[in-house]
């Protein structure tokens, strides 16, 4: 076994990497770019080297510096998580030639699954089945549209250099064709740094079902059974579970057996993923192998109860793999839901700041390497801390929250338990919407494809509710409560004196539904709390501790933590999370009104194409500028019908968060 590694990476899964080290007595050395200086993995790691700015091609894409740390810290190793260098082949080879172990596939086996063109060239001769479209060198435009035409729309653009969901264009028509072309291949070649596309017949309504392998550099290699990946958005998981369900014993066998002769067609050792996707019949095609761990390699090691990091620094070592086929055993379903900052609302768009506060669910008691058979029933692999920010140079995961149930149905009632527990504040975060993807009826019922998101939009997207009684009384109480603090309030006093006094007061909340004038009456045992239309409730208070709150409306004994980010009053009861602004008298006196004809940059990021020129007249809603943050293209809009006054930005230029874009004059109507 190793003595020292370097782990490439950042995050969650850094943090994986090291706990294994640790267990198995093995030095772990982080390397960090400024914006990690104090990051969850630095700390986890024995040593930690600074090797550069912020953003990932001036740190954790830096192959040439990573290996001088690797070499002067006296590693033998480096482990590349995923992400980063994991699929870099000059990297591995760069590694060999430099004495250190690349802890991942033969850089020949990464060079021909890279390409998703070769590859499926290479699992054309191997006879894995593919799914129907063009894979070839050709890449002029009306060639490709032909190719198109021939396999009959929908078909999926695809960067041959692509991953992450990124590079990927679905063509309805063939009117449509050349823009889709041009918009992917310019994704393709800011991404990738590559504008090969190939084309697909695009399936409906597919599964993505994937094998995870695994293979020695002794000659074995065996299939670890499968993952169900088909909750999607932006064709990236949300959701993935094992093993599939309603995977029938001979297809798993099947599948198994396809995937590990395309890892054996290009002498595959380590971790891989082979990625299928599959028809709801069963019938499947291979997409790609992925030759890394992957992200969701947890919910395999909950039903095998194996430690597969532990595999990847055993296989590197040189050592056999710890077991054969016909000893690896599936035991329980595992569901994981990978907690991102992001706005669901708003189509999933990131979300950047600090994790002002977070509470994470109780009963994590999962510990890698436990005995097989005895897996806990909640684990959480993340890279932050309370306090930590979600920055826009780096993937905008927050957490993957894994749960393990005897059966699917157990696995399910966890994971939704465990969601409701989760508290955030400082960004928007999808935990709202994955506790209603987990209870939804496609998803519990598991009516499973690639397209359930967008296809029950309606029950995952509900109109927003009014908030409760209940929620405002904790809202309420939690102000009053906070004030006792400056000593001026009726209600930081004993109440006794005041007996005989109505002392009232307003407290003003709202939400994107509406507005909750509230009125507050003291009196000696506790207040009453009047909305606007509806009748007066008394409230007493039991508890309080912290955030943690309990009170009585009436006989009704509610509980909640109340959380305030500056105007904000987040509350968490019942598993709901409502954000409650708080219209504070005392606050924002004199601030300046927002400001009309103005367009801004939703996040920090860079522009890729400016549509419009100064001068242009455009339509309602015609798209102005594309900016790319945060791994994403996000197009800018015309608010509204008007004229282009000026663009402040060229492509290729960085902008700041909050940046004005665009500025614009209404359209006059002229009266004649
Ligand atoms: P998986 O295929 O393992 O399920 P995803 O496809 O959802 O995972 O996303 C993981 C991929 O995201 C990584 O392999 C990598 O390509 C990409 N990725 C994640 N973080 C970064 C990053 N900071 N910079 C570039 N790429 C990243
Ligand atoms: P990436 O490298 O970005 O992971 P993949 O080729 O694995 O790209 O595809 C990502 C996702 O896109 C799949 O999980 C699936 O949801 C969807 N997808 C890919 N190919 C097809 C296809 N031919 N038909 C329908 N959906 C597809
Ligand atoms: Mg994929």
């Amino acid at each position: 076994m190793f003595k020292k590694i370097l782990i490439a990476n950042r995050g969650e899964i850094a943090c994986r990497v090291a706990a294994t080290a640790r267990r198995l007595g093995v030095k772990t050395v982080a390397v960090f770019s400024e914006a990690d200086a104090l990051a969850k993995h630095v700390a986890a790691c024995d040593e930690a080297v600074l090797i550069g700015p912020s953003a990932a091609r001036d740190s954790y894409l830096r192959g040439d510096k990573i290996i001088a740390v690797a070499l002067s810290a006296g590693a033998d190793a480096i482990h590349p998580g995923y992400g980063f260098l994991s699929e870099n082949a000059d990297f591995a080879d760069a590694c060999a030639k430099a004495g250190l172990v690349f802890i991942g596939p033969p850089a020949s086996a990464i060079r021909a699954m890279g390409s998703k063109s070769a590859a499926k060239e290479l699992m054309q001769k191997a006879q894995v089945p593919l799914v129907p479209g063009y894979h070839g060198e050709n890449q002029d435009a009306a060639f490709l549209q032909m190719e198109a035409d021939k396999i009959g729309y929908p078909v999926l653009l695809k960067a041959s250099a692509g991953g992450g969901g990124k590079g990927m264009r679905i063509v309805d028509s063939s009117a449509d064709f050349a823009a889709a072309l041009a918009s992917c291949k310019r994704e393709a070649i800011n991404s990738f740094g590559d504008d090969k596309v190939l084309v697909e017949k695009y399936l409906s309504q597919p599964r993505h079902i994937e094998i995870q392998v695994f293979a020695d550099s002794l000659g074995h290699c065996v299939y670890l059974f499968e993952r169900d990946c088909s909750v999607q958005r932006r064709h990236q998981k949300v959701l993935e579970e094992a093993p599939a369900p309603g995977m029938p014993e001979a297809r798993r066998r099947a599948m198994g057996e396809a995937a590990v002769a395309a890892a054996a067609a290009v002498g595959y050792v380590g971790a891989g993923t082979v990625e299928f996707i599959a028809n709801q019949d069963g019938s499947f095609y291979f997409m790609e192998m992925n030759t890394r761990l992957q992200v969701e390699h947890p919910v395999t090691e909950m039903i095998t109860g194996l430690d597969l990091v532990e595999w990847q620094l055993r296989v590197a070592a040189g050592e056999a793999l710890p077991q054969r086929q016909d000893e690896l055993r599936l035991n329980g379903h595992s569901i994981e839901a990978r907690i991102y900052a992001e706005s669901p609302e708003k189509g999933f768009l990131p979300s950047i700041g600090t994790l002002r506060h977070m509470r994470t669910p109780s009963a994590v008691t999962f510990e890698l390497g436990g005995l097989p058979g005895t897996p806990a029933a909640v684990r959480i692999d993340s890279g932050v801390r309370e306090g930590d920010t979600i920055s826009p140079f780096y993937d905008p995961m927050i957490a993957k929250l894994i749960v393990w149930g005897k059966d699917r149905n157990e696995a399910l009632a966890r994971m939704a338990v465990a969601l409701s527990e989760y508290q955030i504040v400082g960004l928007a975060t999808n935990i709202a919407f994955l506790k209603r993807l987990i209870l939804s009826s496609p998803f519990s019922g598991a009516q499973l494809d690639t397209g359930l998101i967008e296809r029950h939009h309606g029950e995952l997207f509900p109109e927003p509710q009014p908030a409760s009684t209940a929620v405002l009384a904790l809202a309420a109480t939690s102000l009053l409560l906070s004030e006792q603090t400056t000593a001026h309030e009726p209600w930081a006093q004993a109440s006794g004196w005041r007996m005989n006094m109505r002392l009232q007061r307003r407290i003003d909340l709202a939400d994107e539904t509406q507005a909750y004038p509230l009125t507050i009456t003291y009196s000696a045992t506790g207040w009453t709390l009047a909305e606007a239309d509806a009748a007066t409730t008394a409230i007493t208070l039991d508890s309080h501790h912290g955030h943690e709150l309990a009170i009585k409306l009436g006989a009704l004994a509610v509980r909640g933590a109340v959380v305030r980010d500056a105007d904000m009053l987040h509350v968490f009861s019942q598993g709901e999370h409502i954000a409650l602004a708080y219209n504070d008298p005392m606050a924002h006196a004199g601030e300046g009104e927002a400001e009309g004809g103005r367009l801004t940059a939703p996040m920090p990021g860079k522009i890729v194409a400016v549509l419009v020129e100064k001068g242009a007249t455009v339509e309602k809603g015609a798209p102005l500028l594309i900016m790319e943050a945060m791994k994403m293209e996000h197009t800018i809009f015309a608010p509204m019908a008007g004229v282009v006054d000026e663009v402040m930005y060229a492509v290729g230029e960085q902008v700041g968060d909050g940046v004005q874009l665009l500025s614009f004059v209404t359209a006059v109507a002229v009266v004649a």
